[in-house]
């Protein structure tokens, strides 16, 4: 085990075990990757439609304003002398899974979020491999020997510091001195840190709060997250609904209220039905798929997440249990969607022997919004998107006046079923 620098608070035990490892431009570093004539060129990956978003782009193409999520038409506009590239999802996912053998190598418990970035909880490979820090080096140091790519880590004792201070920990970020420790790629904010660090932040800056609460926010006099500690709760329910001001608040008090990596946390949000009695045609289990494809995306939507696949799982009455799976054709969290899948792969089942339970998982989780999001943001099929607006005003609406006040009409059309909520008759 190498010297333990002290200085910057590094020792092992401090509890601070939450690593969040990003690559850096993942998608434009990997074109470069492939083809050494892009070094040093302001490479820029994303869709080449009327709708394309940037998904990734190359320091080199930063320095001339383009980011992720712009349109396309506008980098094109501030970089005519870019390299554009539609991008090769298949070579991204297979380096993403050389990616994820390393962060297996580090800990057993690997929250990944998207194809370039993972939560990894090191609180038991302290002995193995040293304090947070050096397992931060040692990651960066294989990662780079594997793939040659470069990759930056936050360290912090939550996901949510461990994730902002990875963003600090990029090339061309703005470091505020003497808050966190910054070395090579690595930036770790202490528990006496964390205050201070997230202060400093603007409230754009933060995961999870995007631009519509940004703008809110910023029309309310709010810009920093120092500032949003100093507006009044009552405030922000007024503003923003009372989980929203809570949650806000939470960031605000210094201690977040983010839960470390959980290491039972499943990679997939489901729901299942247990039945009283069998259920032997397909038109009453279709009552059922209509309620657990609403429960399963409703989750999905609350915690910002969309799916890649869609699983089906059917119980027999001789407990005979099968799974069913589909991948979409891009990520989604639309009930529709889910339906039209779990509904397909239904119909291929013979159920006349009577079936005691169905379930619907999705699993393949990613963040809605996030960058893999937007690759497929052009493959997204326009009669579900536009009404994207729609399901998000039923979950407006069911949040201020309760799950059954809307719904899919097969829920509302029958008195005895409710819209299925988390937990409830999970055991039959
Ligand atoms: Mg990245």
């Amino acid at each position: 085990m190498g010297n333990l620098d002290n200085s910057d608070g590094d020792s092992i035990g401090d509890e601070l075990d939450i690593l969040h490892v990003d690559m850096d431009a993942f998608f434009a570093a990997v074109e470069v990757l492939d083809d050494q004539s892009l070094k040093g060129r302001p490479v820029i990956v994303g869709g080449s439609g009327s709708r394309g978003v940037v998904a990734a782009c190359t320091y080199e193409a930063r320095a001339f304003g383009v980011r992720s999520g712009m349109p396309m038409f506008r980098a094109r506009k501030v970089c005519p002398q870019g390299v554009f590239l539609p991008g090769r999802f298949k070579r991204y996912v297979e380096l993403s899974r050389e990616l994820h053998v390393v962060f297996e190598t580090f800990s057993p418990f690997v929250e990944p979020i998207s194809l370039d970035e993972a939560f990894l909880d090191v609180s038991g490979a302290h002995l193995l491999f040293g304090s947070s820090l050096e397992i931060a080096k040692s990651l960066r140091k294989e990662i780079y020997g594997k793939l040659s790519l470069n990759c930056s880590v936050g360290i912090g004792r939550t996901r949510l510091v461990a994730k902002l201070a990875s963003k600090k920990a990029k090339p061309n970020a703005k470091r505020v001195p003497g808050i966190g420790y910054f070395e090579d790629g690595i930036y770790r904010v202490g528990s006496d840190d964390e205050k201070k660090f997230l202060f400093s932040l603007n409230v754009g800056e933060v995961w999870g709060i995007g631009p519509v609460t940004t703008s809110s926010l910023e029309k309310m006099g709010v810009h920093t997250v120092e500032e949003l500690s100093k507006v009044e709760y009552q405030v922000l329910v007024s503003k923003f609904g009372i989980a929203k001001a809570a949650w806000l608040k939470s960031i605000t008090s210094g201690s977040t209220q983010e839960q470390l990596v959980s290491k039972t946390e499943s990679k997939s949000v489901s729901h299942e039905e247990t039945f009283n009695t069998d259920l032997d045609s397909h038109s009453t289990l279709d009552i059922h798929l209509v309620r657990l494809c609403d429960a399963v995306t409703r989750r999905l939507r609350a915690g910002k997440l969309k799916a890649s696949t869609v699983v089906l799982v059917l119980k027999y009455s001789d407990f005979t249990r099968i799974t069913r799976q589909i991948k979409l054709a891009s990520p989604s969290n639309d009930p529709r969607t889910f339906l039209k899948e779990a509904r397909s792969i239904l119909s291929q089942i013979d159920v006349s022997s009577g079936i005691r339970l169905i379930g619907v998982s999705a699993s393949g989780l990613l963040e809605a919004g996030g960058i893999e999001d937007q690759l497929s943001f052009e493959e997204i099929n326009l009669e579900y998107e536009s009404q994207d607006n729609l399901i998000e005003a039923i979950d407006e609406i069911r949040a201020k006046y309760g799950l059954n006040s809307l719904g899919p009409a097969s829920i509302n059309g029958s008195n005895t079923l409710k819209a299925k909520e988390h937990g409830d008759n999970q055991w039959g």
